[in-house]
């Protein structure tokens, strides 16, 4: 499969250490499948880097992410207000990459980690291109963000439009489907732990190697410093350790609250047994779970952590609030839970794990990532096998009208400057021949089809009949023979867009560039240039037809529409053909995506040769 990754939980030069699950799920995918990411850093952070000359990537980092597509987009949004458009913001700070990035590539699905504003831009490109989108939910995406009225209403949205809504664990499944989310589409899938880094090992040896002191007990934190996790309470805990002086608390990670943290250690005098050790890269990690004697975590809220699995999978035991997901991980025997925001629990369950003393032996097992990622393939594969049924494609929207006109439409001034353009400009745009010609010109769209066009084609040859097909630029990428064939028959091919997106829906540049796309890709299967355009649906508004015309485009329409599209036989159709008889400069719309337009070929070849007309390809009307 090809896939596009949109997240902004990904490593990044100001944040090498953010979001290296996603990583790992990129890599492990990497191996059987294509991948292109996206993962916008706030222009904040950008900002921040520049001033902290942060842009210098750990060759950690660089080793990782090599032979991965990233793109780093910058997210311009407006910091902590007008939080219920970000969707928007994102989108239009990640547009440009998407264009780059569509311009060689077509995903089969889009995929988000992080319901909004990530899965808002991913829904809303899935389905412009006309591709499942699939969004990761994490945790206080569908936790947090949603207590706020409208934001909840945005993130609904999001899920609602994805085709699937993979959930980290079965607590987050439940949270999504209190949301109102119909639970068939959304799937535990339990994120990998990478196996060549996390085992169990000698924690004497592992304190050597990073470097601290051999004796006494250690406890481990690791994550972002933000107030979700809450690390002050864990701070306040300490104090009601027993034998505190016996105790060692590292804090691994950075963020927003690491300064006030430090203060607040040192104004209590805690500096000499809370160590602030900074962000620890993935694989040194290994080494500070095996030598610690517990991994704590003081979260209110949690998906399903990393952190905890990781430490499990070293035969660390945790301590650690009873949110989210993180039940599903205890082992009863080992792991303690407490109620978050509780310092005194929080301190008795550290107690009473150390008084029972010595660690895990058979601590459940946890996924690799290369499991993981097979996971995740099974429920993206269905979606996009669906997606890519032939015979029902997703990027056709039931019948070619797509209901009524958008406002601007209808406003009286655009339809006038619509006219104008039609009328001063007529050689760009044709809907009908000229009477005098003789002539009836047949068009296909929505092709080629690996069965239906190669058997209209066998048809149109024995009647000796030539036609106009317009293509989309995604199948022509799949069957480039089929174009080829259409070519070398005598008939000519057009141009019908690269994703068949409904013009109105789209933006002018992302209709432009898919048009040039199939453009480039036509010229090179059939040699020529200058393909004829016929916008999906013969949809087109006012300012996207001047930016056509600007651009020379000769567009196609129809004055014959035979609705083979609501045929339910060929039969149905070929009684359409009998009662309404052919007129010379008639542009008739077929489609050889269906089986009909083949049974109608021979009728029309005869009732033409009575009238003296003759099928001609569309390019005849220009020259
Ligand atoms: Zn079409």
């Amino acid at each position: 499969m090809r896939l596009l990754f949109i997240t902004s939980d990904f490593p990044s030069p100001d944040d090498p250490t953010r979001g290296v699950f996603n990583l790992h799920l990129v890599r492990a995918l990497l191996e059987e499948h294509e991948i292109r990411v996206i993962a916008p850093r706030t222009w904040l952070e950008v900002v921040n880097s520049r001033r902290a000359r942060l842009n210098m990537l750990s060759s950690d980092l660089w080793a990782q992410l090599a032979g991965i597509d990233v793109e780093y987009p910058t997210f311009y949004h407006t910091p902590k207000i007008f939080r219920n458009a970000y969707g928007l913001f994102l989108w239009h700070s990640v547009k440009q990459s998407i264009r780059r990035i569509l311009s060689s590539f077509s995903p089969d699905a889009v995929i988000a980690y992080w319901a909004h504003p990530d899965g808002a831009v991913a829904t809303r490109l899935a389905k412009i291109i006309g591709v499942p989108a699939v969004v990761i939910v994490g945790g206080s995406d569908v936790l947090l963000l949603t207590k706020n009225r409208r934001r909840r209403a945005q993130i609904q949205k999001v899920l609602q439009d994805a085709h699937a809504v993979v959930a980290v664990s079965r607590d987050l499944k439940n949270k999504t489907m209190d949301l109102g989310i119909d639970e068939a589409k959304v799937h535990v899938w339990h994120q990998g732990v990478d196996e060549r880094l996390f085992f169990p090992g000698s924690r004497a040896e592992a304190r050597g190697r990073i470097g601290i002191p051999l004796t006494g007990r250690k406890l481990l934190w690791v994550g972002r410093m933000v107030p979700v996790k809450g690390l002050d309470v864990l701070v306040q805990s300490y104090a009601g350790l027993r034998d505190r002086g016996d105790f060692h608390l590292y804090l691994a990670g950075d963020g927003p609250l690491r300064k006030r943290l430090e203060s607040d250690v040192s104004a209590q005098g805690l500096s000499d047994s809370i160590t602030f050790t900074g962000p620890i890269s993935h694989e040194h990690l290994a080494d500070w779970y095996r030598a610690v004697d517990a991994t704590v975590m003081a979260s209110y809220s949690e998906g399903i952590p990393n952190v905890l699995r990781e430490s499990i999978a070293c035969g660390t035991p945790f301590v650690a609030t009873h949110v989210g997901g993180i039940p599903e991980l205890a082992n009863g025997q080992l792991d303690r839970l407490v109620r978050p925001g509780d310092s005194t629990a929080l301190a008795e369950a550290i107690n009473r794990l150390f008084a029972q003393g010595s660690r895990a032996d058979s601590l459940p097992k946890q996924p690799s990532w290369k499991e993981a990622a097979r996971s995740f393939v099974r429920i993206v594969q269905p979606l996009v096998s669906k997606a890519q049924d032939l015979d029902h494609p997703w990027w056709i929207v039931g019948n070619s009208s797509l209901g009524a006109p958008r406002r601007a439409d209808r406003n009286v001034w655009l339809q006038f400057a619509r006219k104008a353009l039609v009328t001063f400009l007529p050689l760009h745009i044709i809907a009908q021949g000229p009477a005098m010609s003789r002539s009836v010109y047949l068009t296909f769209d929505d092709g080629p089809h690996p069965k239906h066009t190669s058997h209209l084609l066998d048809v149109l040859k024995a009647y000796n009949v030539k036609a106009t097909f317009f293509v989309i630029g995604r199948l022509a990428e799949k069957y480039p023979e089929l174009v080829r064939r259409i070519q070398e028959e005598g008939h000519m091919v057009g141009n019908h867009s690269f994703y068949h997106p409904n013009p109105n829906s789209v933006p002018a540049s992302f209709l432009l560039n898919g048009i040039d796309r199939t453009d480039r890709l036509l010229a090179e299967m059939v040699g020529n240039k200058d393909f004829f355009y016929r916008p999906p649906y013969g949809k087109l508004t006012t300012w996207k037809l001047l930016r056509l015309m600007l651009a020379k485009r000769k567009i196609v329409l129809w004055n014959v529409d035979a609705k083979d599209y609501a045929c339910q036989s060929a039969e149905e159709l070929l009684d359409w053909f009998q009662k309404r008889p052919l007129a010379s400069g008639d542009v008739i719309l077929l489609h050889d995506r269906l089986p009909y337009a083949s049974t109608v070929i021979p009728h029309l070849a005869g009732v033409a040769k009575e009238q003296g007309l003759r099928f001609t390809t569309i390019d005849q009307y220009f020259s």
